[in-house]
């Protein structure tokens, strides 16, 4: 499956979880792959390491998505070393459990300048190279509670529809420049960022799934890889739920 071959793509946030899994299934389809982190360095060494372990090509980049300097600075790495960028996936996202009327501003920050903040300023950045080159995908990664919000996560929920408005947005500023921007929203997938879920509202969210099991990174990466192909070139501005049919709207 070489659906990838000759592109190049920078996955933020792909040292573990949804990202390692989308690095390396974007490397499996002939992507040559950015694997970012911001801190986990070791996470993501081990990252590029399965990729060329499997005859793949992957670097790992240091950066927050959330600090323009550092945003700046990754792209630049990835187009120097790789030699340009096709596929941006924002993929990096932190959440903060907590009732609104407890959530401190520092931590409504954090959220939206990761989740939201950073999607834009790697779009920003990634889009003058694809521009130039009149072709690129925008992959966000959002989240089902978007659209359905959830008690206790606020500002994720907040910083994810706001990802969805600059999706379309995106889209329709560059859908003439052979770029297309689209949205894959996961419903509950087994990662770190749910490891901490109690047993009770993990039972809670299953119980709203009709395929009554949680996702899988793979089930995400899936939906990744087709809409970073070629095939997905008629497809701007969609937004593509991962969730087992959690949410149907
Ligand atoms: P995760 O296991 O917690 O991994 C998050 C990744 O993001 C890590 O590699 C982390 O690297 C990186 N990251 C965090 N802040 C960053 C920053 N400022 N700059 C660069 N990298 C940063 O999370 P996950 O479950 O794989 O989630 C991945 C994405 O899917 C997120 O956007 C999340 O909101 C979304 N999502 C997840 C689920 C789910 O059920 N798991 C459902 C819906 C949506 P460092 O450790 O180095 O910071």
């Amino acid at each position: 499956m070489e659906r990838l071959g000759g592109r190049i793509a920078l996955v933020t946030g792909a040292s573990r979880g949804i990202g390692r899994g989308i690095a390396r299934r974007l490397a499996l389809e002939g992507a040559a792959v950015a694997v970012n982190f911001r801190s986990d360095q070791e996470g993501a060494e081990l990252v590029v390491r399965e990729i060329t372990e499997a005859g793949g090509t992957a670097i790992s980049a240091q950066g927050d998505v959330a600090v323009a300097e550092d945003v700046s600075r990754l792209v630049d790495t990835v187009t120097k070393q790789l030699g340009g960028l096709h596929i941006l996936v924002n993929n990096a996202g932190v959440a903060s459990d907590m009732l609104t009327v407890r959530l401190s501003e520092a931590e409504w920050d954090r959220v939206l300048d990761t989740d939201l903040k950073g999607a834009f300023l790697t779009t920003k950045v990634a889009l003058r190279p694809m521009m130039r080159q009149r072709y690129g995908r925008i992959i966000n990664i959002a989240s089902v509670v978007a659209f359905t919000g959830n008690a206790g996560q606020s500002s994720y929920a907040a910083a994810k529809a706001g990802l969805v408005g600059l999706t379309k947005s995106v889209a329709r500023e560059v859908a003439t420049r052979g770029i297309t921007a689209n949205v894959v929203a996961p419903g509950l997938i087994d990662t770190a960022m749910t490891e901490s879920l109690s047993e009770e509202i993990r039972t809670w969210m299953l119980d709203q799934v009709p395929m009554e099991r949680a996702g899988s990174v793979e089930d995400v990466a899936a939906a990744v890889a087709f809409l970073a192909s070629v095939e997905a070139s008629y497809i701007t501005g969609h937004v593509l739920k991962v969730d087992g049919g959690m949410v149907m709207v």
